[in-house]
């Protein structure tokens, strides 16, 4: 059986062609542009794929309430032309395949736990810090919900004493994301964050910033494993520095044998940069399973 796999992103929708077993068979990638040009594209590529169903992890945020008018529908996005797209109605009506929908960090959460390094646990988190912050959570072996899904990465987060920056999230100023996103350390330091690799001040506050927000996730969820990912975590650098910090703004409070191997604990994603996409496949997989 092969599947259809789309990680639909705000610069670029990547389709992909997959298996059961997790093996990526063959992939594209689109840029995004409006959902009139973008669509039928998308379309016309897994139209000739033969796929059983087709999985999408969403850029957001989206609509995920099975008893809402809008389920499937792209919402408040800045990205004014998918503001309440159905992306989901779109494919499901044109496919005429079972579509499984989530959020592309739920996606990538659900990647690393179907085949990665969160393989089989109970309580997982993904945090992708990009271009914005975006938090997955997997719960009693499933993907966590409620509502709709968690926003975790506008976690309201007090700003450092000795950093002057008012945040850049237009709804909470200081949040996670205000805080600690690409955008963020571009507009406080002034360059590209991908450019302020010399700069250690620049990682030992974000490093803070990411620490003060794994720390309240650890409270809050007691995830066993903790995955960092986002084209800010390409600076090797950051990571030993968050394992430290949360060490030390626990305080010696929590005593688990996961917080003893902080290494193992607080990691990069294990998919070589294929979680996103092999969620998406895994949501085609569910997809199909719930139809049946
Ligand atoms: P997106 O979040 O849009 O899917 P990314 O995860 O690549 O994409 O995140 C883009 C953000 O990450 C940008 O703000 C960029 O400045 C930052 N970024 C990309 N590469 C690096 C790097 N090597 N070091 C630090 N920041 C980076
Ligand atoms: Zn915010």
């Amino acid at each position: 059986m092969r599947f259809g796999a789309l990680e639909a992103g705000g610069t670029k929708m990547v389709c992909a062609v997959g298996t059961e077993e997790g093996g990526i068979l063959e992939r594209i990638s689109i840029p995004t542009e409006t959902p009139e040009i973008t669509m039928p594209k998308i379309l016309a590529y897994f139209q000739e794929k033969q796929i059983s169903a087709l999985g999408i992890a969403c850029f957001g945020p989206i609509d995920l309430d099975h008893q809402s008018r809008t389920y499937g529908h792209i919402m408040m996005t800045p990205k004014l032309a998918w503001r309440k797209y159905d992306i989901c109605g779109y494919f499901r009506e044109k496919l005429n395949v079972p579509v499984g929908f989530d959020t592309d960090v739920n996606g990538s959460m659900l990647g690393e736990s179907t085949w990665g390094c969160a393989k089989g646990l109970d309580t997982a988190i993904y945090i992708t810090v990009g271009t914005g912050v975006g938090v997955g959570v997997i719960a009693g072996g499933k993907l966590l919900h409620g509502m709709q899904h968690p926003e975790a990465g506008h976690m309201l987060i007090p700003a450092r004493a000795d950093d002057p920056y008012k945040g850049k999230c237009p709804y909470h100023g200081h949040c996670m994301e205000g805080l600690a996103a690409g955008p963020a350390i571009e507009e406080r330091w002034g360059a590209k964050a991908e450019t302020l690799a010399g700069r250690p001040e620049v990682w030992e506050l974000e490093a803070h910033y990411l620490a003060y927000a794994v720390t309240n996730y650890i409270l809050v969820l007691s995830p066993q494993k903790i995955i960092l990912g986002g084209g800010v975590m390409h600076q090797q650098q950051l990571l030993p520095m968050v394992r430290e910090k949360v060490k030390e703004m626990l305080g010696g409070y929590l005593q688990t044998k996961e917080l003893e191997d902080m290494d193992s604990y607080i990691v990069l994603p294990s998919l070589k940069d294929n979680q996103g996409i092999m969620g998406a496949l895994k949501l085609g997989m569910e997809a199909l399973e719930e139809n049946h």
